[in-house]
């Protein structure tokens, strides 16, 4: 495997582990220092991704005063019916991502594949299996 492909994967890992760490904390959300620290991120890498997870209206970063300190808290704008599911979230591994916001020609309000991914996890939930 080449080196970019590496990074995409580890980066693409990283990825879903951060909004693992947001949904889990559910709506009261989690300051983003505490998550780079449990998630060992520096600041820098962190932000990075949490601006990527907003940018694809899967997260909410809320700035918030904290002993003194402007931060971040984040919280999950999309919850996956099962936290397995996070790993299947198209958005991590979306080709548009780059292009997708919003308000742009490419959103994630009518996002076909986000609306599929939501479904097939809430079949997974209903539908009773055979054994
Ligand atoms: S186009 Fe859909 S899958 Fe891709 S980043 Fe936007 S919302 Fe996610």
């Amino acid at each position: 495997m080449s080196t970019k492909a590496k990074n995409d994967d580890y980066l693409l890992d990283l990825t879903s582990r951060v909004y693992k760490v947001v949904v889990e904390h559910g709506k009261n959300g989690v300051l983003q220092s505490e998550l780079w620290k449990e998630l060992d991120l520096t600041s820098r890498d962190g932000s990075r991704i949490a601006i990527r997870l907003e940018k694809r209206g899967m997260i909410r970063r809320i700035r918030v005063l904290q002993g003194g300190r402007w931060t971040y808290k984040l919280t999950p704008l999309r919850f996956p019916v099962q936290i397995k599911s996070i790993e299947e979230a198209p958005c991590i591994t979306c080709p548009d991502e780059e292009r997708c916001s919003p308000g742009g020609v490419v959103t994630p309000n009518t996002c076909v594949l986000v609306e599929n991914w939501v479904m097939n996890d809430f079949k997974l939930l209903t539908i009773p299996t055979s054994n």
